[in-house]
């Protein structure tokens, strides 16, 4: 899947700028076999051109106010000592993160940002294109970051005929995301639904071309309308269109908004036609069992394959999972869960042991009850026909409906 994307380039979305290099032996694993260090950092004119002595892993970029700043970190890369700044860069420092290899920020003389970002074909240069904006536009380049709490978006892009990968600039994102609108009555709890996989990333692919990301989105719209005819709760959504969001992202806008349910929406695959079913999954630091490690080693590939690298980025899971908070969470997530299949029984094709756990990035937000709903078998002829009919989106906006009313009567009445 990965080998057939191609990359579109816009020079419209500047907000965040990427470049990757990916070693076909450290892409999968993550983990450069060796690290290059930083030769030269040297500014030309509107360019950044930073050299290493070996191919480095990966490089990633992003804009900090107050002072202003770039900041570029560099997988598989050790700091060097040559650095030249230059024109609207005043001052470059290079710093060692450890693991996650090294860090070079650029203070800057005057507002600019990188709008473009690219490895030479051997690996060992990386050459930064940067513009010169006014304050306001680098205050909105500066703030996208501490709005989605990402880490830098960081592209794949494996060669069949290099070892490595080159250019990448990637614009697969709508800029700044303002906060999504919240519909309904606000002195009622807050649901998010969230719509899996979108824009460059489609999910599974059915047998008859159905696209997981297109069902989880009318899914997700259909189950907004069934929450807000209810009256009962107020919803948002992490996305109402075709657009990409790292997991970390979904889970993240729904904290802002202090949601007090987070649902995400998807469609389940598999290499055997006649699996058929939805499940419902929660967190857990060990799955239930294959099929559910399976599943959460699909799911959480929606930043991989976005580029953005889970392993350095993120915390560990099961180093949360320590916190009595998060116990709370993962029980209110579990009821929830086992109410969503009972009620859903009735109504949809549903496993039998439809509760499952797995270790799902986009659950891991400590505070807020996250379920991951699998609608059924985008692979199963069948259930992908239902879950795609007016029908079978009726029925799965229903179960949900019906689980979320009893899950919030229930927490009233208990307090
Ligand atoms: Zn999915």
């Amino acid at each position: 899947m990965l080998l057939n994307w191609t990359l579109h380039s816009s020079s419209r979305h500047i907000a965040r700028v990427l470049f990757l290099l990916a070693l076909l032996s450290g892409w999968l694993t993550g983990v450069p076999s060796w690290a290059g260090v930083i030769q030269e950092v040297r500014v030309h004119g509107d360019r950044v051109v930073v050299k290493f002595d070996e191919p480095v892993t990966q490089a990633s970029a992003f804009m900090l106010a107050g002072p202003q700043r770039i900041a570029l970190d560099i997988r598989g890369a050790e700091p060097g000592r040559l650095a030249r700044a230059g024109g609207a860069i005043s001052a470059i420092r290079q710093g060692s993160q450890g693991q996650d290899g090294a860090r070079i920020v650029f203070d800057l003389a005057r507002p600019a940002i990188i709008t473009e970002g690219s490895f030479g074909r051997d690996g060992r240069t990386l050459t930064l294109q940067l513009r010169t904006v006014d304050d306001a536009r680098f205050a909105r380049a500066a703030a996208e970051r501490r709005m989605s709490f990402l880490p830098p978006f960081t592209y794949l892009q494996p060669s069949s005929r290099h070892p490595y990968s080159e250019t990448i600039s990637l614009p697969r994102r709508a800029p700044p995301a303002a906060l999504p609108r919240i519909y309904g009555d606000p002195s009622r709890p807050l649901v998010v639904i969230d719509a899996g996989h979108g824009g460059h990333d489609p999910g599974a692919i059915g047998a008859n071309g159905l696209r997981e990301k297109d069902l989880t989105l009318r899914s997700a719209l259909a189950i907004r309308d069934a929450l807000l005819a209810s009256g009962r709760v107020r919803v948002a959504m992490t996305r109402e269109d075709d657009r990409f969001l790292v997991l970390q992202e979904r889970y993240g806008l729904a904290r802002k908004l202090k949601a007090d349910l987070f649902i995400s929406v998807h469609c389940d695959s598999a290499g055997n036609a006649g699996a058929t079913g939805a499940t419902v999954y929660t967190l857990s630091e060990v799955a239930s069992d294959k099929e559910a490690a399976r599943l959460a080693a699909r799911e959480n590939k929606a930043d991989i394959i976005a580029g953005v690298d889970l392993g350095s980025q993120n915390p560990d899971i099961s180093s949360i999972l320590i916190d009595l908070t998060q116990r709370e969470t993962m029980n209110a997530s579990a009821s929830f869960a086992r109410l969503l299949g009972r009620e859903a029984q009735p109504l949809i094709p549903i496993k039998e042991n439809y509760h499952r756990m797995a270790s799902l990035m986009v659950l891991k937000a400590p505070d807020m009850p996250s379920v991951l709903f699998e609608t059924g078998y985008i692979s199963n002829a069948g259930d992908a026909a239902f879950i795609a009919s007016g029908d079978g989106q009726k029925r799965i906006a229903q179960s949900v409906r019906k689980a979320v009313e009893i899950h919030f009567a229930t927490r009233m009445a208990s307090r």
